[in-house]
């Protein structure tokens, strides 16, 4: 694909357009390109997969309502979701997204009041796909770009796969490995002695530990610097647990648990319990421990309010 600039032409790869494209999904009332909005990917995400799958590229608001609060919910970044603003607001990204009222109206462009009306929506709202970008994804390298794009600028690594399922993607596209600092995983891990710091695991296979990682704090794609004062080490299950919002840090690096973990099973509900309001154990004395600007971020974005 080229694009022409005063006398240069620049050529882009098909790829790199539609990710250009994705990347500059207009945000709906945030300013900090630090904070986590979920939910426009989500919905395209879920778009893509029907598509992939055969159905249509456009879909009544009416129809998607209940699947897209189901699934938006699970990644939900604060207490509730209102699935019509990223439905109506992905309009103002003309290039990937398109909502109609019965008669071929922009929805997005509509006064606040009838846009936001859900009445109104469920009975007049389509929004679909443009078809310069739906025909682009049938391009398997350009769906695969697009759709770790999306992941990896608003969900942690650890949850991509499950997204993927979720949308009907998990056989389609393979997860991409973002870039990673090497200095990160070994500096953290030297620093927390091969050890989860929320629960002590230290296993071994032959000499190596297994089953354990460096993990962030902060999202690496949402400003986290790949440093110490970013980074814990996490046994695999509090790693998960951590990224999906359900373990928490305070200030004073106290475990927090969140309230809609379910612990009803119980034995796992017994080894989550003996962690509420834990100190995590310490790195070694010459490395810092998480800085409280990184574990605010993880607070606002990532834990599910509220602890228990
Ligand atoms: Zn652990």
């Amino acid at each position: 694909m080229e694009r022409t600039g005063g006398d240069e032409v620049e050529v882009v790869s098909e790829a790199d357009y539609w990710v250009g494209r994705v990347k500059s999904i207009r945000r709906f009332t945030v300013r900090d390109a630090d904070v986590r909005a979920p939910y426009k990917p989500l919905l395209l995400l879920w778009m893509i997969g029907r598509v992939v799958g055969g159905q249509s590229a456009a879909v009544s608001f009416k129809d998607a309502e209940l699947d897209l609060k189901l699934l938006m919910h699970r990644y939900r970044l604060g207490r509730s979701v209102r699935v019509a603003n990223p439905f109506v607001y992905l309009g103002t990204s003309p290039e990937l997204w398109r909502v109609e009222d019965s008669s071929g109206n922009d929805v997005s462009k509509m006064p606040q009041a009838t846009k936001e009306s859900p009445v109104f929506l469920r009975e007049e709202a389509v929004g679909a796909l443009k078809p310069e970008f739906e025909f682009a994804l049938h391009d398997a390298a350009v769906r695969t770009a697009v759709v770790n794009a999306l992941l990896q600028m608003e969900f942690p690594e650890t949850q991509h796969e499950e997204i993927l399922r979720d949308v009907n993607l998990g056989h389609v596209v393979a997860v991409a490995q973002a870039a990673r600092d090497p200095k990160f995983k070994s500096t953290v891990m030297r620093a927390y002695e091969d050890r989860c710091s929320f629960c002590g695991y230290d296993l071994r296979l032959g000499g190596s530990p297994v089953g354990i990682d460096a993990a962030h704090v902060q999202m690496r794609t949402k400003g986290g610097p790949d440093r110490i004062e970013n980074g814990l080490a996490l046994c695999v299950q509090h790693h998960r647990l951590f990224d999906a919002g359900a373990l928490g840090l305070d200030q004073d690096h106290r475990i927090l648990v969140s309230e809609h973990l379910n612990l009803s099973d119980h034995e796992s509900a017994a080894r989550i319990k003996s962690l509420v309001g834990a100190l995590i154990r310490r790195p070694l004395r010459r490395y810092r421990l998480p800085a409280p600007k990184h574990i605010d971020w993880h607070t606002k974005n990532l834990f599910k309010d509220p602890a228990r």
